[in-house]
């Protein structure tokens, strides 16, 4: 080589751009994590599976990532990351989707801004989006033509105004219909000017026949992650049915290697984790790259093999409502509700000698009873109200169902309600009990709200509440803010707790063995036929909305009456209330064994502070 030749080589190689990261090796190279949302600040070491999401995402030929994963596994600092990697290396439009205002507010403000802030190569582009002036709170401005814009699905009307190549979607299950379109396909509809587009849809599933993250999965090249056993070797995706503990010790959980049966102890997970792999099952889908992952190779330590077993056996008291969160989030299945034929005399069959003879003279419950409920409806001329007793093992029982005629624009009807919500019974063990919380639904009827508003309010040291349902999926309880002044109600997930309610009643509550399943009702022999009529009146089904299937509940015949359905769903709803789910029925139980001790005084301020955090 003359000299040149080198000359020119060396000039070559300093002409030429450093070689390009792949988008995990930037990650780990150039982003932090913040120390204000994450367990572990600084650098981002990827688990194995995160360097298998990013390779997809990062991957010019693939247009389509979807992941359908569990909780705790670190999928939305990834999507920080990817959002940091495009302002850095790439700078385009780029949208983050997210389920409502408060999500968008809290990406924006917990994870992009401490991210960027904390990560050299990304400082200074929002600085310079800031100083334009054009940052909103839920938009970001990056140098160079990037941006970005996290939008809540809830106002898709936003969608129509934004363009982008890039969209990322964080808890597509969660993202209701509304009357102006599916968010997801609007949002989707926003990027097609973009030959080069990117879609990133993840989600813990839902329901099995609405989940939008389970669709889309089967679409794909179906990847699942799969670690070596440190036995025999064998890779082998880790699921549920493999993780086994000694009875009543969830802390003992080990996962058995289904090859070699070994038993493998949580201690070497990190190693199996580091060791895995993705595996597609369909691997010759093109342009689609799809994962499943559950929470069992997380590598949190909340997310341990014996917690999970803890949660799981706690959600296998709290009823179907607690397994489906259990299965969604955790094992990142979707779940299939049980619901079938339910009618009336089913019912009767099974109804058990106690319950609420005559208001206000005496009930009996069964004895492990400890915790009682209310759900009232109001009508135009009456108001009904359901009791549920809660015990701490067992089914709910339906002790109840009283209704109080009076035209609900006057007063009567409203004092007669107060007194019977202030009952105390004789409990079989001596004590005296009474109704712990009650949700009053205040539902569009004019005048009428107002008085359910006024009844409720003053009275919520006594845990009552105005509650109105809302449809779709969605957390059972929220906060309502239109409300005028300092009146406050609660939308309750109407739509959630039905599909329980009817899957509760569709279940035997006794076992072949007389051992009580905690996932059926309990019902008391006092209740007629016309409140068991009421009480299965209404089915539930599938309907496709612009292509998207979502759950309807539907009377059974049209007007036929459902007001005992609706006030279970209430009573219901009230033991996962912030104010009442944090009562431990244990500890009750444990102190009213002994015989007369009265119930502690319920804290008057206590709600303010639970509901707070709503
Ligand atoms: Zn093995």
């Amino acid at each position: 080589m003359t000299p040149a030749d080198r000359l020119a080589t060396g000039t070559l190689r300093l002409l030429k751009p450093p070689p390009r990261l792949s988008l995990p090796d930037w990650v780990e190279a150039e982003f932090r994590l913040p120390e204000r949302s994450s367990a572990q600040p600084g650098r981002f070491n990827l688990w194995k599976y995160q360097r298998g999401w990013l390779e997809a995402i990062g991957d010019p030929l693939v247009p389509r990532v979807t992941l359908m994963k569990a909780a705790r596994l670190g999928f939305s600092k990834c999507l920080i990351a990817t959002i940091g990697s495009y302002a850095c290396n790439d700078p385009c439009s780029v949208i983050l989707l997210v389920p409502t205002d408060d999500d968008a507010r809290r990406y924006a403000v917990d994870e992009v801004e401490p991210s960027f802030e904390e990560s050299p190569a990304l400082h200074d582009l929002i600085q310079r989006g800031r100083l334009d002036g054009r940052n909103t709170l839920v938009m970001k401005a990056f140098n160079a033509g990037g941006s970005l814009k996290i939008l809540a699905a809830r106002a898709p009307r936003n969608l129509r105004m934004h363009d982008a190549k890039v969209l990322l979607i964080d808890e597509a299950d969660a993202m209701e219909v509304t009357v102006e379109g599916d968010p997801i396909l609007l949002a989707e509809k926003r990027t097609v000017a973009h030959p080069d587009r990117k879609i990133v849809c993840g989600s813990t599933p839902t329901s099995e026949d609405t989940s939008v993250v389970a669709r889309r999965f089967d679409e794909s090249t179906q990847e699942v992650f799969e670690v070596p056993c440190p036995e025999c070797g064998v890779f082998n995706e880790i699921s549920w049915s493999n993780i086994e503990w000694n009875s009543g010790e969830p802390e003992t959980a080990q996962y058995m290697c289904p090859h070699c049966k070994g038993m493998i102890d949580e201690r070497r997970k990190p190693g199996m984790v580091d060791n895995g792999r993705w595996r597609a099952l369909k691997p010759d889908v093109v342009g689609h790259r799809g994962f499943r992952i559950n929470a069992l190779v997380s590598m949190l330590p909340n997310a341990s093999w014996g917690q999970l077993a803890r949660e799981y056996l706690d959600a296998k008291r709290g009823g179907p409502h607690m397994m489906q969160v259990f299965y969604n989030t955790v094992l990142a299945k979707p779940w299939r509700t049980t619901i079938n034929r339910v009618d009336a005399s089913m019912l009767a069959d099974r109804a058990e000698p106690w319950g609420l003879p005559t208001v206000g003279h005496g009930m009996i419950v069964p004895d492990d009873v400890v915790l009682i409920t209310a759900g009232v409806d109001m009508q135009d001329d009456r108001v009904e109200c359901t009791l549920i007793g809660f015990s701490v093992f067992g089914a709910p029982c339906i002790l109840g169902h009283v209704v109080f005629p009076g035209n609900t624009l006057e007063d009567g009807v409203w004092k007669t309600l107060d007194g019977f919500l202030k009952t105390k019974w004789r409990h079989p063990n001596g004590w005296a009990i009474g109704i712990d919380g009650t949700a009053i639904d205040s539902g569009g009827r004019g005048g009428r709200t107002q008085r359910v508003y006024d009844f409720a309010y003053p009275r919520m040291s006594r845990y009552i509440f105005a509650i109105k349902g809302l449809p779709g999926p969605r957390k059972i309880w929220t906060k309502l803010t239109s409300v005028k002044g300092d009146m406050r109600a609660f939308g309750v997930a109407v739509d959630v707790l039905k599909t329980e309610v009817l899957d509760r009643l569709a279940r035997e509550p006794f076992n072949e063995d007389g051992s009580e399943n905690p996932q059926a009702f309990r019902l008391s022999d006092q209740l007629t036929d016309e409140f068991l009529e009421q009480s299965c009146n209404e089915t539930r089904r599938i309907r496709f909305v612009k292509n998207r299937p979502i759950i309807e509940f539907q009377p059974k015949r049209a007007g036929a009456p459902t007001e005992a359905l609706d006030c279970i769903v209430y009573a219901l709803a009230v033991r996962q209330s912030p104010s009442v789910r944090s009562i431990d029925l244990r500890e009750r139980a444990a102190r009213r064994q002994v015989i007369g001790e009265q119930p502690p005084k319920q804290n008057a301020g206590g709600w303010a502070e639970k509901f707070a955090a709503l």
